[in-house]
């Protein structure tokens, strides 16, 4: 009997190691023999603890499964499985899985975190194999061609930075992860870096040898402990395998990784202020020009991408780039990992080429409220994001798309908010984050986030409609001030869910008209 149990930690959280043990136990007292595997997550986490039963025909999905489920489990494997109450059918046939299109997370669920044996099995090190056969030069050009944007909130187009990077005259360059994935309601990353380590090294390996730099750093936020855990873990494997060190791969070229740990500021998700970080500094954001790309880490050459960036390398290299550009619209190429959260039925990871909409992920996939009460709006791209009304839910999840209506996808994480929802109390609760989380630098973010939370509270209680709206006047050219006198997205766009808020929501602020502009 071959089970699979996932070792992803929101599956722990859920009791997935209570199942695992109660699994062993079990089959321990019925002499049953039984191969466990601790996979990682398919990221469909309102199922989790997910129980797979490897058959000839696929895995069987069971779930959610709690210990105490394990006893009648065991009994229907050994009988029908399929009429167990917990039975799903085939994982990989259920709707919201095989409606996906994985490629960062194609080997989700499927193989063991630290196993190279599974990596490879499933396409690992293609990429890298493809990689050491070219040059520098036709590696970039393929991230160039292949569309490849970055992940992390900015959407700047990869193989520019590769390009800078390598061109750069230095005796040393570096290839830096931000792993700081700090957005509210967003665990791609987290969940790509427990689950498939591997992949995140390989992108990286890619990018050292296409810009050549020979040193690399990941920088995981602290709250991720067991990210670090299985890093360190995968890192020490693929260099024993000769995936890392002197002799990456058998290239003759050098390149190494190491995990540096974050300290749980916000703002050491921006480029510079980790860049800082790393250094040993406080996480202080700099101010650009220079860019990063010719100086960052200690001065030098430095591509510093997001963990989603870097793990769709090795799909391009292994696949080429015009597999990878036939996936998503416009000048959104390739898919995005979107982690539905909040107040969601479904909450987890949706892998889907740029182009579907908001509405197809939070209604068809999401399957609406948790609580079955009405949608009041999602917030995409973390806690910066703009505030969207289901009005606006038919808009194509797009770059471009969202830009234009005032919004951004961010790093790809949607979180849904039902009717009960106080929108004052989340645009207050913005420029509180904004003012807790502020490096400092400048004036519109540091000073302007405070003044912020006042004016919003001065907004809620002033007893006229006539003041209020002096008020809203005061808020909105606080917004203006902050949007475009920031020096880095911080500030700059802690506006997006004020100003979304408030005009999406104007009874939530107490005013009886709607805002117009
Ligand atoms: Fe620092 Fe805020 Fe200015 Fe960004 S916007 S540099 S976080 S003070």
């Amino acid at each position: 009997l071959t089970l699979c149990v996932p070792c992803d930690s929101i599956a722990r959280a859920v009791g997935a190691d209570d199942v695992a043990v109660a699994l062993v136990r079990e089959a321990e007292r019925r002499q049953l023999s039984l191969d466990l595997r601790r996979t990682s997550s398919r990221g469909l986490y309102w199922l989790e603890p997910l129980v797979e039963l490897e058959t000839s025909e696929g895995r069987l999905g069971f779930g959610p499964v709690a210990p105490e489920d394990v006893p009648a489990l065991l009994d229907a494997l050994q009988g029908d499985a399929a009429a167990h109450p917990l039975a799903l059918g085939l994982v990989e046939q259920l709707p919201y899985l095989k409606s996906q299109q994985r490629l960062l997370f194609a080997r989700a669920g499927i193989t063991r975190p630290l196993s190279l044996e599974d990596y490879r099995a499933q396409g690992g090190f293609e990429g890298l194999a493809k990689a050491v056969e070219s040059s520098g030069e036709a590696i970039v050009a393929s991230v160039l061609e292949s569309g490849l944007r970055g992940r992390g909130g900015a959407a700047f187009p990869a193989g520019i930075k590769w390009r800078t990077v390598r061109e750069a005259q230095a005796e040393q360059k570096y290839v830096v992860c931000n792993a700081d994935e700090g957005d509210s309601g967003t665990f791609a990353d987290r969940m790509l870096m427990e689950g498939d380590p591997f992949l995140l090294i390989e992108g990286m390996a890619i990018a050292g040898l296409a810009v050549g730099a020979t040193q690399g750093y990941i920088y995981v936020r602290s709250e991720y402990p067991q990210s670090v855990e299985t890093l360190r873990a995968a890192l020490d494997i693929a260099r024993a395998a000769g995936y890392l060190g002197v002799n990456v791969a058998g290239s003759g070229r050098a390149f190494d990784l190491e995990v540096r740990v974050g300290a749980g500021a916000y703002i050491c998700g921006e480029e510079t202020a980790l860049l800082d970080s790393l250094e040993g500094k406080r996480g202080v954001v700099r101010a650009k020009p220079p860019l990063p790309a010719l100086q960052g880490l200690f001065g030098l050459p430095t591509l510093v991408h997001n963990v989603l960036t870097l793990a769709s390398v090795p799909v391009i290299l292994a696949r080429g780039a015009q597999f990878y550009r036939d996936f998503g619209m416009g000048r959104s190429l390739g898919t995005m990992p979107f982690q539905l959260a909040g107040n969601i039925r479904h909450g987890g990871l949706v892998e889907r080429a740029f182009g579907l909409t908001l509405r197809e992920l939070v209604e068809e996939y999401g399957g609406g409220t948790a609580s079955g009460r009405p949608l009041k709006a999602a917030q995409v791209g973390g806690p910066l994001g703009a505030w969207v009304p289901p009005s606006q839910f038919d808009t194509p999840l797009d770059y471009e798309a969202f830009a234009a209506m005032g919004a951004m996808l961010g790093h790809g994480g949607v979180v849904v908010a039902d009717d009960s929802l106080d929108m004052a109390h989340m645009a207050r609760f913005a420029l509180q984050f904004c003012a807790e989380e502020s490096c400092g630098k400048c004036t519109p973010c540091r000073i302007g986030s405070t003044r912020g939370v006042e004016v919003v509270d001065r907004l809620l209680a002033a007893p006229s409609q006539a003041e209020r709206q002096e008020q809203v006047i005061l808020l909105k050219d606080l917004c203006d001030t902050l949007t475009y006198g920031s020096l880095c997205a911080l500030g700059g766009m802690t506006s997006y869910p004020v100003a979304s808020a408030l005009k999406h929501f104007p009874a939530d602020f107490g005013l009886e008209t709607t805002e117009a502009d």
